[in-house]
This record gives C-alpha cells, structure tokens and sequence, in this order.
C-alpha cells in the first residue's frame, strides 16, 4: 500500500476537548479503486480535495453506500467496535446498489493502516471517539441510466464528541404522517444515501414542529413502526423489550443487534416483530410502556421521551432517561473503552 504522509499535521489546531459531531477530520484518509473487474490502488494520502468530472454517475443517480463505525481510546490500545459486522453490512448494500463486493481483509487492511498512521486523532475524554466513514461511490462519467464499470472506496476518520447536543437526553419523535422512508422492495437496508435524500424534507418540518427526529411508519399502511433518522428503535412493555423485525424496509442496525445480544444475555426476553403505533398508544394508556429508546453507532443509546402521533402525544417515563436505556449505554460504551469486560469479543484492537 502507498502511504504519502500530510505535513505539517493538524492535531494542534484541533480542539479535543470541544468536539461536534462530524465536523473535524483526520490528517488522512484511505482510497482505493474499482477497475478491470478488481479493487487495486489501496492507497493512505493526506485528507483533502479529491478531483471528479461534473458527470460522474453517482452525483446523477445516486450509485453510492456507506458505513459509520467508530474506533475508541482504551489503555490498552485503540479498540475497533464490531468491524466485521459493518463490514458484512457494507457488503450488502454494495448487492442492492450493483456495486462490487469489498474482502474483509482489504477493508481491514486499509482501516488499521489508517489508524495506526492517524492513532492520536482518536480522542481520549471519556465519551468521545473516533467516527469511521468508509463509503463507495460509482465513478464513471457518462449521462446514460447503467450500472458503472468503476469505483472508489474511500474511508475518512473524524474525531467526534457526543451526537446530541442535549446530550443523553430524551428525544422527542413525531410519526411521518403521509411521507415513507421506504418500502418493501426498495433500499430501506441498504445503508445508501438516497434513503437520506428522502427523510430530509419529513424530518424538516418535525422540526419545525418541536422535534428532534420523525418516528418512520411503514410505507403502505402507515401503521407499524420501523425506525427514526438513523437509529432503530426499541419499546420496553412489560418487561419485554420489543424492536421491529427486519422485513427489507429497516436498516439491521449493529447497535440494534449489540442491544439484542445485551438484553438477552440479561435475561430479558427480546421480541423482533411487527408493533403497531397503535399498540404502543395502548401500551402508554395501560401503564405498560416503560421505556422507547433509539439505537445507533453515533448516539449509542438515544431515549425518547415523547411521541406524537396524529393528536395523541405520548409521554415516556415522565419525559425523562429510563433505567434501562442508562444501563445498556453504561455497558455498551464500557466494553467499547475498555473498562468493561468485552464478553462477546466485539473490539477489535490496534
Ligand atoms: C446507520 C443506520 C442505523 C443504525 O445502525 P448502526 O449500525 O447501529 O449504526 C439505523 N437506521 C439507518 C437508516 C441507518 O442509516
């Protein structure tokens, strides 16, 4: 592999003890292309402009997936959260959108390279991390309707603070009214921006209206739930925790899956299936719904206080964070900094 190596560094200029999310980027970052039929030219260069063609196909027809992982300081080491799984996400995505697979070992090599070269942009205050981006995106240049013969894989680090600015706070949701995400068929799990490109104009007017993020319901009925922005979601009801199944239309969250495992480890009883808006608004009149809480790579654990729903608000544990979602973020962040015990193997470290 190339390395060329930025000089002067920016570490100094960069503020670690105030940081956003997604705002600051590494002194590097990793390319590599798709040509002939195979990955060649894995390459680390400085962070910085890259040149394209105003009719490269991916700005026309959106031919583009991506990842988000993050690497966290621990005394023993950088740990990796959980790789392989996004890995084999990122995979799968590539099926949907006709792009060619990448190997475990490509993707691994030009991850640990990067990070060994960028170690000291991974963060040390407690909380925070390194964000991981790789992402694919078609590079032929031409006008017509057709899958690409090229491609670039790239992978930027970004050192990043808490997702929320309210910190680990609840949310509050609102349900997307007539607006779908997705739908049975489509790319609602594969990680690709054109499902971005759909929930921006939705989620705008929640906020406009007070909320932080628009609660999904499924595309055709608009009446069972599926996830939120970029996180899946959980209901604690009777001491089960309930999430929705994985149907074709819902991201299969690492988190969601971390949270699985967690829970079930605990002893709690998990259900992947159907849930209705409906039910959760009986669940909430009966007293039967402790907590709702959001998964995701960037914000762990987000609690939701509030949904509404039509012209039914429902209030969640008095608005405030439950016990559980504080538990399962106290053990999740534990294990990927090191001070818990990594029982499932899940860091991998560098
Ligand atoms: C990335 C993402 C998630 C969360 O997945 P994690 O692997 O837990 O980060 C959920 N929904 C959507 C739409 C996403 O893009």
């Amino acid at each position: 592999m190339q390395i060329i190596k930025t000089s002067p560094s920016r570490l100094s200029e960069t503020d670690f003890e105030h940081l956003g999310f997604g705002e600051v980027f590494s002194d590097h970052m990793f390319s590599m292309e798709y040509m002939n039929g195979e990955w060649t030219l894995p390459q680390i260069i400085p962070f910085g402009k890259i040149e394209i063609l105003p009719t490269l196909c991916s700005l026309h027809y959106g031919q583009v997936v991506f990842e988000g992982l993050k690497a966290f300081y621990s005394k023993d080491g950088i740990n990796i959260f959980r790789p392989e799984k996004y890995h084999e996400r990122l995979n799968k995505s590539c099926q949907r959108l006709c792009i060619p697979e990448i190997s475990y070992d490509m993707f691994m090599e030009g991850l640990v390279e990067l990070l060994k070269l960028d170690r000291n942009w991974v963060p040390k205050k407690k909380g925070y991390s390194l964000y991981i981006r790789p992402f694919v995106f078609a590079t032929d240049s031409f006008l017509g309707v057709k899958v690409s013969n090229t491609y670039r894989f790239m992978v930027v680090t970004s050192p990043v603070g808490a997702y929320y600015k309210e910190g680990f706070n609840p949310i509050r949701l609102m349900t997307s009214g007539n607006y779908a995400r997705s739908i049975k068929g489509g790319l609602g799990a594969a990680k690709a921006p054109a499902n971005y490109a759909a929930s921006l104009l939705p989620a705008e007017e929640a906020k406009k209206k007070g909320f932080s993020q628009v609660l999904w319901l499924d595309g055709i009925e608009k009446k069972y739930i599926e996830e939120s922005g970029a996180m899946n979601v959980f209901f604690l009801m009777d001491d089960k925790l309930v999430t929705p199944s994985l149907e074709g239309t819902i991201l299969e969250g690492v988190t969601r899956d971390t949270v699985i495992h967690l829970a079930k480890d605990w002893g709690v009883d998990v259900e992947e299936r159907k849930i209705s808006i409906d039910e959760v608004i009986s669940a909430s009149n009966e007293d039967r719904l402790k907590e709702v809480f959001g998964t995701g790579t960037a914000a762990v654990i987000s609690p939701v206080g509030e949904i509404q729903h039509k012209n039914t608000l429902v209030k969640i544990n008095g608005g405030k964070t439950g016990a559980f979602a504080q538990k399962l973020f106290d053990e999740i962040t534990g294990i990927q900094c090191g001070e818990r015990e990594d029982r499932f193997g899940w860091c991998y470290s560098v």
